[in-house]
């Protein structure tokens, strides 16, 4: 039985994670906040036998195993690093951090330690995503032309913080949606962007950041990847679409927290809807992380996973204030 501190008493960990655990047996000792009020508060809601707002203090307890980092983004440094340092295995929210360096030096951190460290890019986790990898992997829609994301969504008002004001917290569409895109990306077709173009603004709701990015990937095997996000677009809805040389896959309201959409294809001999798995995304994500931290293959997105995302991201950024094509530096 794993033992679990979270750090950060936040709504991903409210809304997802808590369950998440203990859906997979893990236990919940502890929950770290600025805040000890705050902490005990969210100890009180979820049962959780201990709280406080002392890091050091919480990873001396030799009973933790494993920390969950859900703090809003500037923190996730320091924190991975003290609990890497304390011999804590680290299941990190993305994006990782703010910088290339930084999200680098956490998993390189985790990996001389022997610890397992993972991003929680939880798209990677949905069967809805997974459906969408294997039909592109059996060929059933030939060579890979192109791929669009959609990913314009409405930021609800109780998350219209930190993301859409504080640029210091690491607020922004990119950082906060972009990175998810790529890693859908990365996964799907199993490449790397490697430059990319891009343009942002900021729609109504971004103040000092941006709130809409729209951008376009270039892939090694010469696909095109086409992404767009966005805090302020209530009925957009979502999803992804691939391109192929036999048949185009049409994913909809499939970039979301929760096991629901739809998948057609299309070829020459017609439609068809295709069934997927509908398992909880942040459950598989834990499971994923318990059998790694047993032994047993790898968590679903991993320290890598998360720092490649993030590379894209910046990129993305990058392009969008300088308006000329960046190449994605992935870092060593
Ligand atoms: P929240 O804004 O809910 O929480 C982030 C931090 O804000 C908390 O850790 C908390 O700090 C602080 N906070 C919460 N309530 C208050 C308050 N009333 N006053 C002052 N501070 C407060 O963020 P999210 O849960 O939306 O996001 C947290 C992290 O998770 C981010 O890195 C985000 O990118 C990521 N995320 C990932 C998702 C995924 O699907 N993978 C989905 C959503 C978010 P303290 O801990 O000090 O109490």
């Amino acid at each position: 039985r794993m033992r679990w501190a979270l750090i950060g008493a936040s709504t991903i960990a409210r809304q997802y994670m808590v369950g998440a655990i203990r859906a997979q047996h893990g236990e919940i000792s502890h929950v770290l906040s600025a805040s000890a009020e705050r902490a005990r508060a969210f100890a009180d809601e979820h049962r959780i036998p201990r709280s406080g707002n002392d890091l050091k203090e919480l990873l001396s307890d030799l009973h933790i195993d494993a920390v969950y980092i859900s703090t809003t983004n500037e923190k996730h440094l320091q924190q991975a690093l003290a609990a890497v340092k304390a011999g804590k295995h680290v299941l990190c929210e993305k994006p990782l951090a703010l910088t290339l360096d930084d999200a680098s030096a956490m998993v390189r951190a985790a990996r001389e330690a022997g610890l397992v460290f993972a991003t929680n890019h939880h798209l990677r986790c949905s069967g809805s995503h997974r459906a969408v990898r294997g039909l592109i992997a059996s060929g059933r829609i030939g060579r890979v032309l192109s791929l669009r994301l959609h990913h314009a969504v409405f930021l609800p008002p109780h998350l219209q913080g930190w993301r859409i004001n504080s640029p210091d917290a690491g607020g922004g569409v990119i950082p906060d949606i972009t990175v998810h895109d790529a890693d859908v990306a990365r996964f799907l077709l199993g490449e790397d962007p490697i430059s990319v173009v891009a343009q942002m603004t900021s729609s109504g709701l971004g103040e000092g950041v941006e709130d809409s990015a729209m951008s376009v990937w270039t892939m090694p095997s010469g696909a095109m990847v086409m992404s767009h996000e966005s805090f302020t677009h209530p009925f957009a809805g979502s999803g992804l679409e691939v391109h192929g040389t036999e048949g185009s896959i049409f994913a909809r309201d499939v970039m979301t927290q929760n096991p629901i959409g739809s998948i057609e294809l299309v070829t020459s001999s017609g439609r068809e809807v295709i069934g997927f798995d509908q398992h909880d995304l942040y459950g598989e994500s834990i499971r994923r992380f318990h059998a790694a931290v047993a032994g047993e293959g790898e968590p679903a997105a991993t320290g890598l996973d998360g720092v490649k995302s993030l590379a894209v991201a910046l990129a993305v950024r990058e392009a969008a204030v300088r308006g000329v094509r960046i190449d994605v530096k992935y870092g060593d």
